[in-house]
């Protein structure tokens, strides 16, 4: 019997000891659900179950509101009193609308600004048995953190914007002005300046670009803009450009591109090219002697084409441990200061960036002394749309452009560019005057072909001006190129605007040059297409083609090389290239008269063009020393002067050195044609 008690006793006990430790237990959990951050009750059939003293405290909710068993909707309408509903919901309603949430999502989740500034998430989750928890979290801080950094990302947008601009805006000046210079008449000496100041502002453009894109990209700026683009045209324009560097070098450049590729993907040509640019640009500056090789491939997959660029170069090479850490920022191979290179160690830091956001893969193969490979893949959709062939080029001189510029500076540079190639240049200070004026224009008959618009202008941008025009019939298809000194920081995609291209100040001559002729053949092409099925009535000429009845026909050609042509001047070279391609002779270009005269034995073309104002050896002396060596051969090879200043005092001079004909400056294509067709003819029937 004893023995039975002694054991309920036990039981006893242990029972006891089990419900202690249970209370102090549930103490506790009471305890931390109280000194909780977040505050929180619990319902059960509509009925308050449990409150925690941070809500009450945080709601002041008196006492009688926080006793188990209040229904719901008291609990609610005390907490309403204190801080304003942001909705128009009665209690009710607002019931109904969280108990419809958790059956439909398995949890009600709404944020609340209050008043005072504060905000709260409130959420809400069924805990079976008729039971729901309701949270409040107090996320004030994690929001005010939120905007101060969406403040701080605007404020990073806005100052590279800006600095953009103002560092964009000067160097226009400078290296508009330091190419006009180098195109006029200098002595040597001053010759040897301007170009160092080009040279300088080159190397300080290139600097100022990879800081503003490693910002941008830092800043999450950088977007992508992806249209239909030619993949050959992308890689060969690179390669063109970094030719001029790898001719000084004893290096050959090729390029090769898999015959069975699609010739039309849809991606961000520019940024494309600025890979490519930065990839060959290095393997150009790291290789002194054997070669380049830029090589696209491509296998069909989901999504398009994964292309694989590779640029092969047999340069210094890259020591195997640096290979892996040269996509880093500021990273250099040798980065001791007696560096025999230089660079800023952010281009390809810039371009594994760009790679990136394309979606892709970069890497390098390398061995030191051996040479480098470089390569990247990206995955691009096909552009189904149909190939255009190349349209024939048409004759694109003497066109009218309308500049719109609020900046003195880029107006003065770019009226003596665009008359210095030949142009009928218009000029207007800011959007009003401008659109009065091309209206003025259209009225008079003399619609320009071309109108380049600067985007940075106070009261009416650039992006205003075109949407107007866009929006006018008379100027639907007014062919219009943009210039910016903003990068596109705010996201505009300048083709949306129906621009159709846009450079970044401060544009090259050369790729403005090359823009405006693409942009203006584009437009005439694109009109004689027009205009050619309506039959009828003669098809009026392409507006920007009005000296096509002076089209030459094909020269007949020497055999040899047709055409010799010295000239110093880079832009003037471009502008004869251009004309002479046109044409369809051989030519190549010296860029001296001393040069002029090694390539004239080497050669024997059939003509030369001849620049009078030349370093080293001027036109007159090297003409001179042609005739000379033709007194004893009895030859006679014609020399067409190109003359700066068409004096009188100039043409004698020529004809005085043993030249045949002169064309002066600013070159006009039509007559440059019609000049070579003449000559080429001449000694054609010479050598008969
Ligand atoms: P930068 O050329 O301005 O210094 P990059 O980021 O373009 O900066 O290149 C970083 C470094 O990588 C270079 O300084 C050079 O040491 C190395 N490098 C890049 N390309 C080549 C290459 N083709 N051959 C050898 N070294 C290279």
């Amino acid at each position: 019997m004893n023995k039975q008690r002694q054991a309920e006793i036990d039981l006893l006990m242990r029972d006891r000891e089990a419900l202690a430790a249970l209370i102090e237990q549930h103490d506790m959990v009471l305890n931390a659900i109280h000194a909780m951050p977040q505050m929180f009750y619990v319902v059960k059939n509509d009925k308050l179950l449990f409150c925690n003293r941070h809500l009450a405290e945080f709601y002041d909710l008196p006492e009688g509101v926080t006793a188990a068993g209040t229904p719901w909707s008291a609990m609610m309408e005390a907490i309403l009193s204190t801080h304003l509903s942001d909705t128009d919901l009665s209690i009710e309603e607002m019931k109904a609308e969280v108990i419809r949430k958790i059956h439909d999502n398995g949890r009600f989740r709404r944020s609340w600004a209050l008043e005072d500034g504060r905000h709260l998430v409130i959420e809400a989750m069924d805990c079976g048995n008729d039971t729901i928890i309701v949270t409040y979290t107090d996320v004030t801080a994690l929001k005010n953190a939120q905007k101060k950094a969406e403040a701080s990302e605007r404020a990073k947008a806005a100052f590279l914007a800006n600095m953009s601009h103002e560092i964009r805006t000067p160097m226009n000046g400078v290296m508009g002005m330091a190419e006009l210079l180098c195109a006029t008449d200098l002595t040597d000496t001053q010759s040897v300046y301007a170009s160092t100041i080009l040279k300088s502002g080159e190397a300080l453009l290139t600097i100022i670009n990879d800081i503003l894109d490693f910002s941008k990209i830092d800043a999450g700026q950088m977007k992508l803009h992806p249209a239909p683009f030619s993949i050959a045209e992308a890689i060969e324009d690179v390669a063109v450009l970094i030719s001029s560097r790898v001719s000084d070098k004893n290096l050959e450049l090729a390029v090769r591109i898999q015959p069975d590729l699609p010739a039309m993907f849809v991606g961000d040509a520019g940024r494309l090219r600025q890979i490519l640019t930065n990839l060959m640009g290095n393997a150009a500056k790291f290789t002194d002697e054997g070669h380049i090789l830029a090589a696209l491939s491509g296998e069909p997959c989901e999504e398009g084409y994964k292309l694989t660029f590779k640029i092969e170069d047999t340069g210094i090479g890259i020591p195997e441990d640096k290979c892996a850490s040269i996509f880093e920022k500021f990273n250099q191979a040798d980065d001791s200061a007696t560096r025999k290179h230089e660079g800023t160690g952010l281009g390809l830091a810039i371009t594994a960036s760009l790679v990136n956001l394309m979606g892709g893969e970069i890497g390098v193969e390398s061995k030191q002394g051996e040479g480098s490979t470089f390569w990247f893949t990206v995955t691009l959709p096909v552009h189904e749309g149909e190939e255009k062939p190349a349209a024939a080029p048409v004759d694109v001189s003497g066109a009218r452009i309308a500049v719109i510029d609020d900046n003195d500076v880029n107006r003065k540079i770019l009226n003596e560019q665009l008359t210095g190639w030949g142009y009928e240049c218009v000029l207007y200070e800011n959007g009003h005057e401008g659109l009065s004026g091309l209206r003025e224009q259209v009225a008079a008959g003399t619609t320009p072909d071309l109108l380049i618009l600067d985007y940075h202008m106070p009261g009416m941008t650039g992006a205003d001006v075109a949407t107007l025009l866009r929006a006018d019939p008379a100027f639907k298809t007014l062919p219009i190129v943009m210039l910016t000194s903003v990068d596109e920081a705010s996201g505009n995609s300048f083709l949306s605007l129906g621009v159709n291209a846009h450079l970044t100040k401060p544009a090259r001559s050369s790729l403005l040059f090359d823009t405006i002729i693409r942009v203006l053949q584009k437009s005439a092409s694109a009109k004689t297409e027009e205009e050619e099925p309506a039959g009828d009535a003669p098809a009026p000429q392409p507006a920007a083609a009005p000296k096509t009845e002076t089209t030459p026909e094909e020269p007949a050609s020497s055999g040899g090389l047709d055409v010799l042509v010295a000239e110093d001047n880079e832009v003037n070279r471009l502008v004869l290239t251009h004309i002479l391609k046109e044409t369809g002779v051989s030519f190549k270009i010296a860029v001296n008269g001393r040069e002029a005269l090694a390539m004239y034995a080497e050669h024997a073309p059939a003509i030369i063009l001849m620049d009078i104002s030349m370093p080293d050896m001027n036109g007159f002396d090297a003409a001179r020393t042609i005739r000379e060596a033709e007194a004893e051969s009895g030859q006679h090879t014609p020399i067409i002067a190109i003359t700066a200043h068409a004096l009188k005092d100039d043409k004698d001079k020529c004809f005085a050195a043993g030249m045949d004909d002169y064309i002066s400056k600013p070159i006009s294509a039509a007559r440059l044609k019609d000049r070579v067709i003449h000559w080429m003819r001449a000694a054609a029937e010479d050598a008969a």
